[in-house]
């Protein structure tokens, strides 16, 4: 598998492949960029068709964690693992996360780990019998998600806000790709504002719960892009802003939590062209992040102050973005260069 050809390879310092035996774990951890600090970023459990995807996922997912963590103003280097397994059909949980546990402290604590899709706070548990280089604890700073969807909540009201002068989402109409952890307390917030929801997932108990608690009409996977909304919420998993889906957007706005969401950067310019504001997912997505980052001295009152300046951030980038008649995208990626660059001298 070649590693340093990979499209998705940014000078990551580091790529462990890692492997137990025993229980059958199959991981990649990729230490993207240390500059700011140990990478911090989550573990994603997915099946993957192939070693060379669940690579390419990994160094793409690494990378944003460092612009993500950058920008985020914390002093954290960016990193991200992924297992190779089907998170339904795993014969013994406690085992595979104390191998993965072993594998994350090797590392030394160049690397952190905490929870991601397919990995609960109570996996990261297990592994931290192993090792104390995880984050997001029980008893710590916990379950990142509702903090994830509070900044994407307020990462809506800010492309409203820069597209419309107004940011309350009453009566706006938005659809949201994914309703697990982050998406239900997105909905939440979202619902409580009195917007109109439209939600899709593979999950029925999960859609059934949204669609109960808050009245959100259920659509079909793959009706969600050409729905009549204001807002696109991807929130499930990357790449869905692509040649297919773009064509079939009417939302002006494209707002979630999901990860990479744009398949390849050329994407950012095609929603450009259309007139279609994007949040740059990194940017939205780092409440997570952000309240894992008070994990040793936790202090939620604090955790949610800087949380809330994700607001600002995206109108930041929304007006230089216009200003300079550049991508939304390349210019967070611009801003987070400057402050990892301006780390490493
Ligand atoms: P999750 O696994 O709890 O939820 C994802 C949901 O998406 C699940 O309900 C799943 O069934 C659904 N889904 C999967 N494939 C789908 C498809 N093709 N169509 C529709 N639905 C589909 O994960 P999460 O923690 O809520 O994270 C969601 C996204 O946000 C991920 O991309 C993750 O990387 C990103 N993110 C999460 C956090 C966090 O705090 N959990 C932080 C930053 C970014």
């Amino acid at each position: 598998m070649a590693v340093f050809d990979s499209v998705s390879f940014d000078n990551h310092e580091q790529i462990v492949h890692c492997h137990d035996e025993e229980t059958g774990l199959k991981a990649i951890i990729a230490v993207h960029n240390t500059n700011l600090g140990p990478a911090f970023g989550g573990c994603r459990m997915w099946n993957y068709d192939s070693d060379k995807e669940a690579l390419n996922d990994v160094l793409r997912l690494s990378r944003g964690m460092t612009y993500k963590n950058a920008l985020a103003g914390l002093s954290m280097g960016g990193g991200k693992s992924v297992i190779i397994a089907d998170p339904k059909n795993i014969k013994d949980r406690e085992a595979l996360f104390r191998a993965f546990g072993r594998a994350v402290h090797k590392l030394g604590g160049s690397y952190y780990s905490a929870e991601d899709v397919g990995v609960g706070t109570a996996d990261i548990m297990i592994a931290y019998q192993e090792t104390p280089f995880v984050a997001g604890l029980e008893g710590k700073s916990g379950d990142p998600s509702p903090f994830t969807a509070l900044g994407t909540y307020l990462g809506i009201k800010a492309a409203i806000k820069h597209q419309r002068g107004f940011d309350s989402l009453k009566g706006i109409k938005i659809s949201v790709q994914g309703v697990g952890h982050v998406g239900y307390y997105l909905c939440q917030r979202l619902h409580e504002e009195g917007a109109e929801l439209f939600i899709t997932d593979i999950n029925q108990d999960n859609l059934n719960k949204v669609a109960t608690d808050f009245g959100a009409t259920i659509v079909a996977p793959e009706d969600i892009y050409g729905l009549d909304v204001d807002v696109y919420a991807p929130c499930a998993l990357g790449a869905t802003i692509n040649d297919e889906t773009i064509p079939q957007l009417k939302a002006s706005i494209v707002a979630g939590c999901a990860n990479n969401q744009l398949a390849e950067l050329r994407h950012g310019d095609k929603l450009k062209e259309l007139n279609i504001l994007y949040a740059p997912d990194y940017v939205i997505n780092a409440g997570g992040i952000i309240n894992v980052s008070f994990e040793n001295d936790y202090d939620a009152t604090a955790s949610t102050a800087k949380v809330e300046k994700i607001y600002d951030t995206l109108l930041t980038i929304f007006k230089r973005a216009d200003e300079e008649n550049r991508t939304t995208n390349v210019v967070a990626d611009e801003m987070a260069r400057a402050i990892i660059e301006g780390a490493a001298k």
